[in-house]
């Protein structure tokens, strides 16, 4: 979206009489207005004309359903609207939709309080009209209750927000895969006909010669272009400084970085999975590239792993505007000393740079799996903080998010581990999160994010109508299973 813009839609009706109809409609501009300019949400707010009857609903939900920009319609009565004139217009919207439960005034008016008052400041009641109506028709939306002008009320919109750029920048996306998913392995295989039918996207397959050709086409002065970003932004060690042994190695990841990159923005992908059983032509796992490209704000994910690359890709969009913390992550191993219980989560390589805890360490060490050169790779801990671990899986009769909420913690040092790591605990312990995580069928790949909340997960499902199981402080085993 080159312009993202949530619309602002008031409902109403005629029996008022023009002066209210006019007053409703100055309220809207100002609320529009100031969540608008509120810090807390990361695209424009536009005031629509209130909805007085079920043409102008029809219209409105074929100008939303058509315009590339519009991310999402917000819903507020401000008066009472009688809901059947919604249906129409309603039943046909392809767009997020978000319930704001609010009213103009903060505060009654004790002392001066009249039936104009109580007329004009309906919404207790018509929106309870609204939601009945909503629920009738099966609308997926999210529902938010408070005053507007309350920060709480503006950070839950701009999450929602957030989550809605998401589900859009997933209809029409494309992802690439450079060969196909690992062998043998069943949670990264899936139905991608399916995928696209109900989540928006489309996954194409290349032969990794495609991109070895692109590799070769990138010009010295690139690669040193490059090579000069990297000096400033990692501390590289001495083999790959300039003039250090393997300084070679650095240029072909170099060369690979770019070659991705460029093969993508030609062919307008958002992301891309590798696979190390499919390397032909290539001189190293492109691992570095994966982490580099991560941190721009492409979807990534190993073993030829589709889902959690378009999760990744999605999670990439929803912290917008904020401090970026989300990489591609492995629950690689465990430590299982009672009262210290914790996840050591990690890949051969590609794990993104924006959840590190100070500069990463830029170095070269041999890998065991795929018989190729020595790869570079960023080397750096997780930072501490509340975190979530997320998958999107394939059941065969449908998709499944499931979200587990988590707390990385410091790593102690671990001087002979040569690739990037986050340790954290799970909730609401290490016996049941796990328990209900392998219940549900969730993957070892995930999405690991600082800034995507649980319940930015939960409204992501609800947007792509697919179901979201939660593992948070509050579950049981038992709950769990009942959900399940
Ligand atoms: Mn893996």
């Amino acid at each position: 979206m080159s312009q993202p813009a949530v619309w602002f839609v008031t409902g109403s009706q005629h029996l008022y009489g023009p002066a209210v109809l006019a007053q409703v409609a100055e309220d809207s501009q100002q609320i529009a207005a100031a969540l608008s300019a509120s810090n807390s949400i990361p695209m424009e707010v536009v005031f629509k004309p209130v909805i007085t009857d079920a043409d102008s609903v029809r219209k409105l939900v074929l100008d939303a359903n058509g315009d590339p920009n519009c991310t999402g319609l917000i819903f507020w009565m401000h008066t009472f609207s009688p809901a059947k004139m919604w249906i129409g217009g309603l039943s046909q919207l392809h767009k997020p939709a978000l319930h704001l439960h609010t009213q103009f005034n903060e505060s009654l008016p004790f002392a001066t309080i009249d039936m104009d008052f109580m007329n004009l400041n309906q919404a207790a009641h018509g929106d309870r009209e609204a939601g009945h109506l909503h629920t009738r028709i099966g609308l997926k939306r999210k529902v938010v209750v408070g005053h507007w002008g309350q920060s709480k009320v503006q950070e839950a919109i701009g999450s929602w927000g957030r989550v809605a750029l998401a589900w859009n920048d997933w209809q029409g996306a494309k992802f690439a895969r450079f060969g196909d998913n690992m062998r043998m392995v069943s949670v990264t295989d899936g139905d991608k006909v399916s995928a696209e039918i109900q989540l928006g996207f489309t996954v194409d397959g290349f032969g990794v010669g495609d991109l070895v050709s692109e590799m070769a086409a990138v010009s010295p002065t690139e690669v040193a272009a490059k090579l000069e970003e990297y000096g400033d932004l990692y501390d590289l060690v001495p083999e790959l400084q300039i003039g250090g042994a393997r300084r070679s190695s650095l240029e072909d990841g170099a060369r690979q970085e770019i070659a991705i990159q460029g093969f993508l923005d030609a062919r307008g992908y958002k992301g891309f999975t590798t696979t190390f059983e499919d390397l032909h032509g290539l001189d190293q796992l492109p691992g570095f590239a994966a982490q580099r490209l991560m941190a721009k704000g492409y979807g990534f994910g190993a073993e030829g792993d589709w889902k959690t690359a378009a999760l990744l890709r999605a999670f990439k969009q929803m912290e917008s505007g904020l401090i970026p913390g989300t990489s591609f992550m492995e629950d690689y191993t465990y430590h299982m000393v009672e009262g210290e219980e914790c996840v050591l989560g990690a890949h051969m390589l590609e794990i993104c740079p924006t959840i590190a805890m100070g500069k990463p360490k830029l170095e070269i060490h041999p890998l065991g799996i795929g018989g190729k050169a020595d790869p570079i790779r960023l080397v750096f801990e997780a930072r501490p903080g509340p975190a979530t671990n997320t998958t999107l899986i394939d059941l065969g009769d449908r998709f499944r998010f499931m979200v587990n909420s988590v707390t990385a913690i410091a790593p102690p040092p671990m001087p002979h581990l040569p690739v990037a790591r986050a340790l954290w605990e799970v909730k609401p312990n290490f016996a049941d999160g796990l328990a209900c995580w392998i219940l549900g069928g969730g993957a070892h790949h995930t999405a690991y994010s600082y800034n995507v909340s649980v319940e930015m997960v939960e409204d992501f499902a609800m947007m792509c109508g697919c179901d979201c199981l939660v593992i948070d402080e509050e579950t049981t085993r038992k709950s769990f299973q009942r959900r399940l």
